[in-house]
């Protein structure tokens, strides 16, 4: 009898558990995905070709003291050439 009222608590217990953990991962997740939503709205210029990219997928260098964006580290290469 004893062990059953454990094991009926501990069932619960549980429950309580995976219901919060649900409920925390879902707007964890949803807040992160707003952030990373709000990094891909962001558009930068690639000085080399002149392309609009996405900050998020962009290669950033540091070339001459300043930060720039590139489409591909071919262009980065390119561009620390010239530079
Ligand atoms: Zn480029």
């Amino acid at each position: 009898m004893i062990r059953n009222l454990i094991f009926i608590f501990l069932i619960l217990a549980l429950y309580q558990m995976w219901k919060g953990f649900t409920r925390g991962s879902k707007t964890k997740h949803f807040s992160q995905n707003n952030g990373l939503r709000q990094i891909d709205d962001e558009m930068v210029k690639d000085p080399h070709c002149q392309v609009y990219i996405p900050k998020s997928s962009a290669i950033k260098r540091h070339i001459a003291g300043q930060e720039h964006y590139f489409c591909s580290p071919t262009c980065a290469e390119k561009f620390k050439e010239q530079a």
